[in-house]
């Protein structure tokens, strides 16, 4: 099976079928992509930033240099980063806040927002990052569209900004986790977003209200259960008829008992842990959609 999966690795995936497929990659720290070929994958469709928030807040020119890396190694394939997602199961000390009920609490968005001034230095190194390769960044935790309006607007104030002292940037696409329900059931009040990216560890644990990180709950934490299921395929479909292109970035997506089912709902575009890229591929050319 290992040495199967090695030959799916260098090609484009594709089902039974001949029904292409998209697989990038989810990385975290910039040194991720060391190990990674570029031709074996379609580029990064998610960038985890929470790993520069570590005991110290990150400064414009760490952060600038970390996103500069990753795009310069994916060339022209497209990269696309998730401004920091901070609070429920990842706090950092001195930014997060202790609350009852973290997962349900100020993390993601709401927390960058309610922390401008930190937020505005992640925005300015986005934007002068952007000049280096083919950049996207996306919102996590997004559950209202006006949340969405928020950070794109100091998104481009903060070009103002840089265009004001001269400093070469670039405008990226902005796009949005698809991970609260409010999100999934209401698709059509997020058109403003340039594209939706469905985070399945969130979004199933709030459909199912199982705790992703509490095994005595795993048997309810499934993305194949028909609700999640229903809420994927009709995400799908609204992207697919407003021509917003929609991908899938949960760990369901690296998940060969998951792929059938993602794929069946719809999707044609999966972002997977580098350790899953060859089996992904492999679980792929097994389905006939
Ligand atoms: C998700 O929620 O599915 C996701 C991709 O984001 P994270 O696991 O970082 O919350
Ligand atoms: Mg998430």
């Amino acid at each position: 099976r290992r040495d199967l999966a090695g030959t799916f690795l260098a090609r484009p995936a594709m089902t039974r079928t001949g029904t292409a497929v998209r697989v990038q990659v989810n990385i975290a720290d910039p040194s991720d992509v060391d190990g990674i070929d570029i031709a074996t994958c379609d580029g990064v469709g998610l960038m985890r930033t929470e790993f520069l928030f570590g005991r110290t807040l990150p400064d414009e020119e760490t952060q600038y240099r970390a996103y500069r890396k990753v795009l310069e190694w994916a060339g022209e394939k497209p990269v696309t980063i998730r401004t920091v997602d901070a609070g429920g199961d990842k706090p950092v000390p001195g930014f997060t806040v202790e609350e009852g009920n973290p997962f349900l609490g100020l993390r993601g968005i709401r927390l960058s927002l309610a922390r401008p001034q930190v937020f505005r230095v992640q925005i300015r190194a986005l934007l002068r990052a952007a000049v280096h390769g083919s950049l996207k960044v996306m919102f996590p935790m997004i559950a209202i569209v006006e949340e969405y309006r928020q950070a794109a607007a100091m998104f481009a104030e903060e070009q103002a900004t840089l265009a004001a002292r001269g400093i070469a940037h670039e405008m990226p696409p902005l796009g949005i986790m698809v991970e609260v329900p409010s999100v999934a059931i209401v698709p059509e009040a997020f058109t403003e977003a340039a594209f939706f990216s469905i985070g399945s560890n969130d979004l199933t644990q709030y459909v199912m209200a199982a705790a992703r990180d509490n095994a005595a709950v795993a048997h309810l934490n499934s993305v194949r259960h028909p609700a999640v299921l229903r809420l994927v395929a009709a995400v799908a479909a609204f992207g697919q008829r407003q021509g917003i292109p929609v991908s899938l970035c949960g760990d369901a997506g690296g998940d060969p008992a998951s792929i059938p089912s993602l794929l069946e709902a719809g999707l044609r575009d999966l972002s997977v842990a580098p350790a899953q890229l060859a089996m992904a591929k492999a679980a792929i050319a097994d389905v006939s959609v």
